[in-house]
């Protein structure tokens, strides 16, 4: 291969721009040429396709967010309009594409393939729900953030014996939620993973408070309910002030941390090799600190995600 292309898609997550320039400077020093495509999927299809250069990505490690853009594009299911991208791909006499994004972007990514246009998926989020990796790029950057969003409310909670309510972000895994759980030292968790009630809840809050707790905080992954509903119902139940503050795209942004700007760049980097090599269709993960590359397809349909049941076992203890 001579030519290749990248993008970011779906959900944005810091280190991104880690892995983009890790891609387009590897590419480079073993004398690929090396596109970005801006937007997308989307992008894709409207041909926002530019050569870059080593200083394209300059400047760009320490920055979260992508460069090149993100977008939501539906319309990427219509096997008409990947013949589009695909026509766009062979107009330029791009031979392979590197992808960063999640599952949705994943898909993309295979469907490509399997219409022959050969693919490598990087994991770009700040969920961690992505298979066949320990870690995604931009996780523990959100991590970082969210722990210091629960420093913060501590402090407030402490001083007027408040209850806090934290919605986190994480979709249907409870990674990012559970770590900054333990992490910001929070009582009680609603995570995907684990079952709950909202009376056990409720009965726990009291027993802190009855033991000389002057504060209680409540870490919930988004979508598992309501936390305005849930923080007015602890109040009525608990008697003391509670609040729900949902940390949002807050989450999101901000400068990447070392750990995603370098598996940003590893990856970036072995994307590359793998393309190099001849493989496609692939996706790349982090496993027991070893980078590794699994059937995307496969990774996405068979491979579980292993939840870390001794660390929940253990902030359970900690409380
Ligand atoms: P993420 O990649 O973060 O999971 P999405 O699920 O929104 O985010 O997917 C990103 C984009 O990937 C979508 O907007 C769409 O363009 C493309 N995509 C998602 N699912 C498919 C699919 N089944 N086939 C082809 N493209 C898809």
């Amino acid at each position: 291969i001579k030519k290749i292309g990248i993008l970011t898609s779906g959900g944005d997550a810091p280190g991104m721009n880690a892995a983009i320039r890790g891609v387009v400077r590897t590419a480079l020093t073993e004398g690929l040429e090396v596109f970005g495509v801006y937007d997308g999927y989307l992008g894709l299809c409207e041909d926002k396709i530019t050569k870059l250069e080593r200083s394209s990505v300059s400047d760009i490690i320490t920055r979260g967010g992508t460069f090149l853009g993100s977008a939501r594009f539906p319309e990427f299911k219509d096997k008409a309009v990947r013949q589009k991208a695909i026509e766009n791909l062979k107009k330029h006499q791009i031979d392979a594409l590197v992808v960063i994004g999640g599952d949705g972007s994943y898909m993309g990514a295979m469907r490509l393939t399997e219409e022959g246009f050969p693919c490598i998926g990087l994991p770009g989020t700040i969920d961690n729900d992505i298979r066949g990796t320990d870690y995604t790029i931009g996780y523990f950057t959100a991590l970082s953030t969210a722990v210091e969003a629960i420093d913060r409310l501590r402090d407030t909670c402490s001083s007027h014996h408040r209850i806090s309510v934290i919605e986190i972000m994480g979709r249907d895994c409870g990674d990012l939620t559970l770590n900054a759980a333990v992490a910001g030292g929070c009582e009680f968790m609603i995570i995907p993973e684990m079952s709950y009630t909202k009376e056990d809840l409720i009965e726990e809050i009291k027993l802190g408070f009855a033991k000389g707790k002057k504060h209680a905080i409540v870490t919930v992954t988004e979508h598992m309910c309501d936390v305005n509903q849930l923080a007015a119902d602890i109040e009525a139940a608990v008697h003391h002030e509670t609040r729900a503050t949902v940390l949002g795209h807050v989450q999101r942004g901000g400068s990447p941390v070392p750990y995603d700007r370098i598996l940003g760049s590893r990856m970036g980097a072995y994307a590359v090799e793998l393309l190099k090599l001849g493989h496609a269709g692939r996706c790349v993960g982090v496993q027991n600190g070893k980078l590794v590359h699994h059937d995307i397809i496969d990774a996405i349909n068979n491979m579980k995600r292993p939840f870390d049941v001794d660390l929940y076992n253990t902030a359970k203890r900690l409380f």
